[in-house]
């Protein structure tokens, strides 16, 4: 989705700016946390959709996908074979579904961005093991966003571990550098070879976004001309986080601490 990228070149960011877009990630990692609380078999997405988005307002953010791109919503909430970038109208949850959410907030003139990839009721095995594959594609992901390393270390981890499981890597749509705008440079893809791309340097700030599948990589864009769907209709998988370069490491900026702990009173 490079013609969504509006800066051409890698804006690295000050400790002050990393500091604020930890804050911009915390209220979207809060606002999974409340989310996770709600989601069960009969709920309804777009309820849950004005839910977060009064809860970013009441921590003086702003919705980061409301009317970008003309999105209506706050959450973008993908189930089952849609892989990113659906609607949370219409859609009530059934046991057994997955449900990605994908929420953003702007807060003090930058952005988080972040997503969690939910079972609703009891998932089958097959289903749950894409999950818990998924995230750890993002961590492996994570681990390798330092200095020293180039982009295409991130990617080419994450594929690999999708892919010894068997796995779609998801290609048409990538993770990226976040700040004042969602989409900055650099890209960041979920594939890709070791020792390629651009050098990881103090300061990068990116939303790494693995989008894994059960089946076929393919994907297709549905009717509605935003939700993206695996071409065979098999379940799909999206975690995300925000990671900062500081002191050479990586920093994940969103926590799915508040998420964990909902998890853990059902
Ligand atoms: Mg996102
Ligand atoms: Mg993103």
């Amino acid at each position: 989705m490079s013609s969504l990228f509006s800066k051409e070149k890698i804006i690295y960011k000050t400790p002050a700016e990393i500091e604020i877009m930890r804050e911009a990630a915390q209220i979207v990692s809060r606002t999974l946390g409340l989310i996770a609380a709600e989601i069960k078999p009969g709920a309804d997405m777009l309820k849950i959709d004005k839910m977060a988005e009064e809860y970013i307002r009441s921590q003086n953010a702003l919705p980061g996908f409301l009317g970008m791109y003309d999105f209506p919503n706050t959450l973008c909430v993908s189930l089952n074979a849609e892989v990113v970038h659906g609607y949370p109208k219409g859609k009530i949850l059934k046991d057994g579904d997955i449900v990605s959410v994908d929420c953003g907030a702007l807060f003090e003139g930058f952005y988080g961005d972040h997503a969690y990839t939910f079972e609703v009721g009891e998932v089958a095995p097959e289903i749950k093991e894409l999950l818990k594959v998924t995230l750890e594609c993002l961590n492996i992901g994570v681990e390798h966003t330092r200095v020293g390393n180039r982009i295409g270390d991130i990617g080419w981890a994450i594929q690999n571990h999708a892919e010894k499981h068997g796995y779609g890597v998801v290609k048409d749509l990538v993770g990226h550098g976040l700040g004042r705008t969602m989409h900055e440079e650099p890209q960041v893809p979920n594939y890709g070879r070791r020792g390629q791309g651009k050098k990881i340097q103090e300061g990068l700030v990116i939303a790494i976004e693995p989008m894994i599948n059960l089946g076929t990589e393919r994907v297709i864009t549905a009717g509605d001309n935003w939700t993206i769907l695996t071409a065979d209709r098999k379940a799909s998988a999206h975690f995300e986080h925000d990671v900062a370069v500081v002191n050479g490491v990586p920093e994940v900026l969103s926590t799915f601490k508040y998420v964990e702990e909902a998890l853990a009173k059902k």
